[in-house]
């Protein structure tokens, strides 16, 4: 199939969207001015179900709902459109945006390294094992996902960028930090890179092969979007060659696979790519936020796992979506998610239960909601650190009080004073924790809701 991208400047050639009234594409058309739209024809024409819009899983993924609004911020939107003023939509679109928490969990400020006071850029090294790389030209991705923490990337903001084209930073980098055994390359998404630009950023590890390094990672959403990236694609026999290029090596090469619903898995092309990305010695590993509208269904999560072990894949995350964006329209509560999991997983095989979650990304690390709890008549949210930036604290056990309305770690207050104490010294890190019930830290600054 040849490759065709559908932007907001030329959504009316989808001839599907005729389907939707004239009011419901202009609303659309609204929203697609503040949060980034792409699609392309495969995603149209053998993802969605159109008998079935709105509520497809993949239309809502992809494209762009009035409610992700807020009512008055979409009329304000809807009304700029109709007047054509486009220095007006543009300022009214900049300034929706800014209030949508465009860099959550401190990504920019926090993660980025820096030596000798220059910041390197398009670097990320937040976990002490894995430091994340940006390539330049694979800051774009074959669609967009609707709810994506990475939006900013999209829409120009330049200040809101991270990216590098600068290989050799990169493995300078690695080499002086023994500490770092894996390399994630991510995006936007690096497979939008043609192979050669993909070999530019790739070979030079391979011919450096820092001794530290053991796996590289590429977080893709190809497999899902593009699967002819692995297939049909000009430069795709060339692209299984660099897979096995790094295999070959001996490091490990292990394909973040984003998968948000079971349907993306079923159509042959998926399949084949798979196939093909598997025959090269790499490993697919597969993870996706939980969102309403899309994936808040325990039985569906159970079958796309069993296909994912069934295809030889390994299940690995279960996200609660971050708070950027759209995230009152994806959002559930921890409680809704944790319950979602539990069903799931209990449908499962033991090989099925390598996925881990639902888990916030947050500015302290990943913390897993690893339970509910009752002790002594209280109920309580049992909280694990299965990352976290703070290496002692990984695998750190703590509780919160139970509030089935709480939805990110922000909304949650510590259960007891002794997980206070753990973290006491490390504030940067339990910002999120307070203030305490007991109302014992006067310390104003750790109180700031900062995540
Ligand atoms: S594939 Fe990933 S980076 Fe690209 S839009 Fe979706 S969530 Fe964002």
């Amino acid at each position: 199939m040849k490759y065709k991208a559908f932007t907001k400047k030329n959504m009316d050639q989808i001839k599907q969207l005729a389907l939707l009234p004239q009011e419901a594409r202009d609303r659309m058309t609204a929203v697609a001015e503040v949060l980034p739209f792409k699609t392309n024809n495969y995603v149209v024409e053998k993802l969605i179900d159109w008998s079935n819009i709105p509520d497809d899983p993949i239309f809502q993924l992809t494209f762009p709902q009035p409610e992700m609004l807020p009512e008055e911020k979409l009329r304000m939107i809807t009304a700029a459109v109709k007047s054509g003023n486009s220095e007006l939509i543009k300022m009214q679109a900049h300034s929706i945006r800014m209030e949508m928490n465009p860099q959550p969990a401190g990504q920019l400020e926090l993660n980025v390294p820096r030596e000798k006071d220059r910041l390197l850029n398009g670097i990320q090294h937040k976990y002490s094992e894995t430091v994340l790389f940006f390539p330049e030209q694979g800051q774009t991705c074959h669609a967009y996902c609707t709810y994506c923490f990475r939006w900013a990337q999209f829409i120009g903001i330049e200040e809101l960028k991270m990216a590098s084209k600068e290989t050799d930073v990169l493995i300078d980098y690695i080499e002086k930090h023994p500490e770092v055994t894996d390399l994630l390359i991510t995006g936007g998404d690096p497979m939008f890179m043609r192979t050669k630009l993909v070999r530019r950023y790739i070979e030079p590890l391979l011919k450096r092969k820092p001794g530290n390094l053991q796996t590289i990672r590429i977080g893709t959403k190809a497999l899902s979007y593009w699967p002819y990236r692995f297939t049909e694609d000009q430069d795709a026999a060339d692209l299984l060659d660099l897979f096995r290029e790094i295999t070959d090596s001996g490091m490990n090469l292990s394909i973040m696979a984003h998968f948000t619903h079971l349907r993306e898995m079923e159509t042959q092309e998926a399949a084949d790519a798979i196939t093909a990305v598997k025959a090269t010695g790499a490993v697919i590993r597969c993870q996706s936020p939980i969102l309403k509208h899309i994936n808040d269904d325990a039985g569906m999560w159970a079958r796309m796992w069993k296909k994912q072990v069934k295809m030889g894949l390994v299940p690995y995350y279960m996200f609660a979506a971050r708070d950027t964006g759209p995230k009152s329209y994806f959002t559930l509560t921890l409680d809704e998610s944790y319950r979602i999991f539990s069903k799931a997983i209990r449908q499962v095989s033991g090989l099925a239960r390598t996925v881990r979650g639902p888990s916030m990304s947050t500015k302290s690390g990943k913390i897993l909601v690893d339970g509910i709890s009752e002790i002594n008549g209280e109920m309580f949210y049992a909280l694990k650190f299965i990352q976290a930036r703070e290496p002692q604290l990984v695998n750190k056990v703590f509780y919160a009080e139970y509030d089935p309305d709480a939805a990110w770690i922000t909304d949650l207050k510590p259960a007891f004073d002794t997980d206070r104490r753990f973290f006491k010294g490390q504030k940067s890190d339990i910002e999120f924790l307070l203030p305490c019930r007991t109302g014992m830290d006067s310390d104003a600054s750790a109180q700031k809701n900062c995540c």
